[in-house]
């Protein structure tokens, strides 16, 4: 059998009775949009935060845009982001009509070099974007210090960081406002796309109800500027307000994996995932590293397991992007990552037995180099 990078079957055979009844609750409920179930799951999933707003979207893409937009951002305006991330979170940018900025990210942990936001900062610099990427949290004060010292708003992309903490603080608790997607691999997944918006400020809240919903108020039936549609049906935020109740075991299940790829890998040269202090990490994807990654992926074929590389190619160097103007060379750390990083698989069911074969692998095709 083959070992995959991520698998939602296990947890389906051990949630599947609590799963179908969320299913036949939405179906018996006579409200299959916007109906109790995701009032439920905006209520509860706000309160997991300590936040007072959450709205539920479509997916994390637009929970991001949409995010950004109830923030005031739109043409002519400026973000300041990272290549070093899902291609999603500069499509969200480029589709609010604003300019991606990108900085580099730091060498040992792969995280926003907050160091060098301040030198990205233009008249034009409207919002700040830190991405909590593979499960941990970008440093949030430096950024907030900036971002009180020149005017501008933070949006947090935790699609990658439910649940994590920094210095005791929930990610997305931080900023303006948090973007999560509920894409079904991510640490609090759906059985099927999701995304959500939360945020302390009522203003944006009411700006993200009216986005999500063509423009309108929920009540009235009038609208002064269009909008898309971008709802969260019910079914998907039935499954989330039960899989809600489960995050922090997920999140306890993959911090064992991780803990026995350390002990099963800690002494190769392997370079393994650094928590940054400070930091509660939730290990969404289990990013290693080193210089001879093609070699090593190249003789692991000949296991069965499968490996992911998130990124292999990073944002600005794509062909989409290339109106922005970035040369390849131009974020260093970044693109030297994309050639030496790799994903060990990582989900919370994942067994000892099938950890056990990948770590034998990866000690076997290392020794052998
Ligand atoms: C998954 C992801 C997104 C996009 O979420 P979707 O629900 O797939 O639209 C955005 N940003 C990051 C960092 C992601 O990992």
């Amino acid at each position: 059998m083959t070992t995959r990078v991520w698998d939602y079957l296990v947890e389906y055979e051990a949630e599947r009775l609590d799963l179908l009844d969320a299913v036949e609750t939405v179906f018996n409920s006579g409200q299959l949009v916007l109906g109790a179930s995701l009032r439920g799951f905006e209520s509860e999933f706000a309160a997991y935060h300590g936040i007072e707003h959450c709205v539920g979207v479509d997916n994390g893409t637009n929970a991001i845009k949409l995010g950004l937009q109830a923030l005031g951002i739109g043409p002519g305006d400026e973000v300041i982001t990272v290549s070093n991330t899902a291609a999603p979170t500069v499509v969200a940018i480029d589709g609010t009509g604003a300019t991606p900025v990108f900085v580099d990210v730091r060498e040992d942990d792969f995280l926003m070099d907050t160091g060098q936001v301040e030198a990205a900062i233009t008249e034009r610099t409207k919002c700040l974007l830190p991405v909590h990427l593979y499960g941990q949290c970008v440093d949030m004060a430096p950024l907030k210090e900036l971002a009180a010292k020149h005017g501008l708003s933070i949006l947090e992309d935790c699609a990658q960081a439910h649940g994590a903490r920094q210095n005791g603080k929930v990610a997305g608790s931080t900023g303006d406002a948090a973007a999560f997607s509920f894409y079904p691999t991510k640490v609090l997944g759906a059985y099927g796309d999701g995304g959500a918006v939360i945020t302390s400020a009522e203003s944006v809240d009411r700006r993200l109800r009216r986005l999500r919903y063509y423009g309108m108020d929920e009540r009235y039936y009038t609208l002064e500027t269009p909008a898309h549609n971008s709802r969260l049906d019910e079914v998907q935020a039935e499954i989330l307000r039960r899989k809600l109740k489960r995050l922090d075991t997920y999140t306890a299940g993959r911090r064992a994996v991780a803990q026995r790829y350390v002990d099963g890998l800690g002494d190769t040269g392997l370079k393994l995932p650094r928590t940054v202090p400070g930091n509660e990490h939730v290990y969404y994807v289990y990013v290693v590293r080193h210089p001879r990654r093609d070699e090593i992926l190249e003789r692991l074929k000949a296991y069965d397991i499968q490996l992911n590389i998130s990124y292999p190619w990073p944002v600005h160097t794509m062909t989409g992007f290339a109106h922005l103007g970035y040369e390849t060379g131009s974020l260093p750390v970044t693109e030297k990552l994309a050639t030496e990083i790799f994903s060990l698989p990582m989900y919370p069911a994942l067994t000892a037995d099938l950890q056990d074969k990948v770590v034998h692998a990866v000690r076997e095709v290392l020794s052998a180099l």
